[in-house]
């Protein structure tokens, strides 16, 4: 039998995809079951997007195109970012192969990046590929501990990962928060890589702080984002980073070996995007805001949870329906297999005792999930 790399028996693959078989076998045999276990809008990608990816196709659009992404695209993005110029942009496969790029472009060997837990499930094996060891340091209420994580920081720590909001909980991280861990970075001479994918999904008017906005340390930021989230188009697989000039430079030489560009027609459609009435999108946002009050109304008759503040997940803290020896997996498989219900358990995010419930599906699924959960409980 042939040997595989240690590298690839030393990952796992994407945990939020572990219960899929079983949902699918389920489906098979005629149970209903709803999924509020993967993390997408269920609203339809704008048709704005649709019609200028199908233009682009026709147009033949559908060659080769920059690494590191159409010159329209990137210096469309830089005017949305305070001093930047499309040399501060690159265009990946989703944000989450802007951060692989990002680890890889930062790590040496045996180097350490500090991951507040809970988090979501590819940055600890992102940052192994790259050689680099994830240093976890719990949150307290789902919030940074800037205690834990500056004495966390030592010679070989290389960068703060931040994610904000935050996958699995939905916490927003406040600007005085965001300011400590940038005057750390200075002061130990670290990297922050952003990870803003969720950046437009912010409820209760808060004002959204990303760590962009601190100009002394964009010279030490990777900021990651994404289209995915924002305008419902997960499978066109476009998300981005801003970085200093030299960084990008660097993403996209490694880049240039792993994939070439991004779909060329995909990142015509990501332009329309840009180009999207923003009163629409805001539309799109408050609907997702009554949904967080729907399902956070229904959660907390259930179990403790926290109010999340973006993001579209709920987090709370099943420990209290767990048997001895259980853990959140069990409880995630309980509830599909009774109530036909698909949920994330918290284990997977590093966080056990609780389950990540997405609140972006339809209304009466949300409602439907809630009233089985109840029955079985
Ligand atoms: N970052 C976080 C926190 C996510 O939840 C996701 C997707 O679920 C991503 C990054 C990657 O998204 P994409 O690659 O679709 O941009």
């Amino acid at each position: 039998k042939l040997k595989l790399s240690a590298r690839v028996q030393s990952i796992e693959g994407s945990k939020t995809a572990r219960f899929i078989p079983l949902l699918e076998q389920m489906r098979q045999v005629g149970r209903s079951v709803i999924s509020l276990a993967i993390g997408e809008p269920a609203a339809d990608t704008p048709p704005a997007v649709i019609e200028a990816t199908v233009k682009a196709l026709q147009q033949q659009k559908t060659r080769y195109s920059e690494m590191a992404g159409l010159k329209e695209l990137r210096a469309a993005l830089a005017t949305r970012f305070e001093n930047c110029s499309p040399e501060n942009i690159a265009i990946f496969n989703g944000s989450k192969q802007a951060l692989y790029a990002a680890f890889q472009t930062l790590c040496n060997p045996g180097d350490e990046v500090i991951v507040p837990l809970p988090c979501w499930v590819s940055f600890p094996e992102q940052v192994r590929l790259a050689g680099g060891e994830p240093v976890f340091v719990p949150t307290v209420d789902h919030q940074l501990d800037m205690a834990a994580i500056r004495s966390a920081a030592n010679e070989k720590t290389r960068a703060i990962l931040i994610n904000s909001p935050n996958n699995p909980t939905g916490a927003v991280y406040p600007r005085r928060d965001l300011e400590q861990i940038a005057r750390l970075a200075e002061e130990k001479d670290l990297y922050i890589v952003a990870d803003e994918a969720y950046s437009y999904f912010v409820y209760d008017n808060l004002s959204y702080d990303s760590v962009y906005d601190l100009d002394s340390i964009r010279d030490r930021l990777i900021v990651t984002r994404s289209f995915s989230k924002h305008y419902a188009m997960t499978g066109f697989r476009v998300g981005y980073t801003v970085a200093p000039k030299e960084t990008a430079a660097a993403m996209v030489r490694l880049h240039s070996h792993l994939t070439g560009n991004v779909c060329t027609f995909a990142q015509y459609g990501a332009l329309a995007a840009l180009d999207m009435d923003e009163k629409l999108l805001a539309r799109g946002r408050m609907d997702l805001q009554r949904k967080r009050d729907l399902a956070y109304d229904q959660v907390r008759e259930l179990f403790p949870c926290i109010r999340p503040q973006g993001a579209f997940y709920l987090f709370p803290d099943i420990s209290g329906h767990l048997e001895k020896d259980e853990h959140s997996g069990d409880f995630a498989a309980r509830i599909l297999e009774r109530a036909g219900v698909a949920v994330v358990p918290g284990e997977d995010f590093g966080l056990d005792g609780h389950v990540r419930i997405c609140f972006a599906a339809p209304e009466e699924q949300l409602t439907e999930a809630f009233k089985r959960i109840r029955e079985v409980l």
